[in-house]
């Protein structure tokens, strides 16, 4: 099997599984109680919380543990409208759908939301910076989980601030593209998500400068500082602890590991399928992430064959894989919907080899021919 959609999630390593195995086995108590195993689990949380802190130099008050990204951009989004029913709430065109359509919520709810578009690149457009007022929102993202296209956010959160504006990254995609502790230094919230670094799914990270900007949301008991009341996983926050730690300090050589398979692929497809296009090549992309136009084949058809011969990709958001509508990212950048169709996007692991590449950029080619003499032949009909 060849697994080409990191950017959906990433497989937990040995190291991490045995770690939480460890934890369940030895430190399995609520870190909510009053008696000694609760202790021991409480202690070792707040270290995993100091940790984090230490590695995106922030304080233990300023990290929130959550179920994950989708978690955390709802409790900013919709906190944020609660406590600041006036404010505007800017958004970025192609943020993930649980930006989108939480904003979507908020906006039935008389909320002002106002969308920032982009150019066919999806970079954004800057002209919604004059609209900033004191105390607005701005939702970004560093990195676009289709198309891996990199944005200026720093300095566009320079901008924002300087028109005293909250700022928000959901920086889900961007651990290989931005230091942490430059984007954590530039905004208000940041988001991360365990699974797309190893850890297992149901875990996240939020950073809140200040949690006097978001209403509570949610109701019950007081964990997280009552941003995310819940019985806490302190296994799930563990594995986040070892993969974030892991992460940050080898994060150059795994960024360049994945630089080189990128070009690799990338000179593979110009040579191996010359019909497709790499997307948004002109500017700035992550280097884990490489979305193709491969019109007229239907993606759908593709990832199903390509998953039938053992190999990974997905059309897009994994979100949406299943669903047969174009992507509202892609739509949104101005590509028709026929190519918005026709669209694959391969994501990398750290440990992703160019045996990989060929092997999955062969199948691709095989397939692509099969189904290209499907279109051919319902043509001549
Ligand atoms: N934001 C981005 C950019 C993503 O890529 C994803 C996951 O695909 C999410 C948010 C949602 O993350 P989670 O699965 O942790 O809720």
């Amino acid at each position: 099997m060849i697994y080409l959609d990191a950017a959906s999630t990433a497989p937990t390593s040995k190291m991490v599984q045995n770690a939480i195995i460890d934890v369940l086995s030895d430190n399995w108590g609520n870190v909510s109680g009053a008696h000694q195993v609760s202790a021991r689990a409480k202690n070792m949380l707040e270290e995993d919380r100091e940790k984090m802190a230490q590695l995106i130099e922030a304080k233990s008050e300023n990290i929130v543990f959550t179920s994950g990204a989708t978690e955390a951009l709802n409790i900013v989004l919709q906190g944020f409208a609660r406590k600041n029913p006036r404010s505007k709430i800017f958004y970025s065109a192609i943020e993930h759908d649980a930006v989108f359509k939480t904003i979507e919520y908020l906006s039935e709810s008389n909320i002002d939301t106002v969308k920032i578009a982009v150019d066919s690149n999806s970079i954004y457009k800057r002209d919604f910076l004059n609209d900033i007022n004191e105390g607005d929102l701005v939702c970004i993202m560093p990195v676009n989980n289709e198309t891996g296209v990199i944005n200026d956010v720093i300095g566009l959160a320079e901008q924002v601030h300087e028109r005293k504006g909250l700022v928000l990254f959901d920086a889900v995609q961007s651990i290989y593209s931005f230091d942490p502790i430059e984007l954590i230094s530039q905004c208000d919230f940041a988001i991360y998500s365990g699974h797309k670094l190893g850890a297992p799914h149901g875990v996240g990270m939020l950073y809140v400068r200040d949690r006097k900007k978001i209403d509570q949301l949610t109701f019950g008991g007081s964990q997280e500082w009552e941003v995310r009341p819940g019985t806490t996983p302190a296994f799930l926050i563990h594995a986040l602890r070892i993969v974030f730690e892991d992460v940050i300090a080898n994060r150059n050589v795994l960024s360049e590991q994945m630089k080189k398979i990128k070009k690799y692929a990338i000179e593979k497809i110009n040579v191996e399928l010359p019909f497709v296009s790499i997307r948004c090549s002109e500017v700035k992309t992550s280097n884990h992430i490489i979305s193709l136009e491969i019109y007229p084949i239907e993606s759908q058809m593709l990832v199903a064959m390509l998953s039938n011969k053992g190999i990974c990709i997905s059309k897009g958001s994994a979100c949406a894989s299943g669903a047969s509508t174009p992507s509202r990212v892609l739509l949104e950048m101005g590509i028709e919907k026929q190519k918005a169709l026709s669209t694959i996007r391969l994501s990398f692991l750290p440990d992703t080899t160019e045996q990989d590449i060929d092997m999955a950029i062969n199948e691709i080619k095989q397939c692509v021919d099969m189904l290209s003499a499907k279109v051919v032949a319902s043509n001549e009909k």
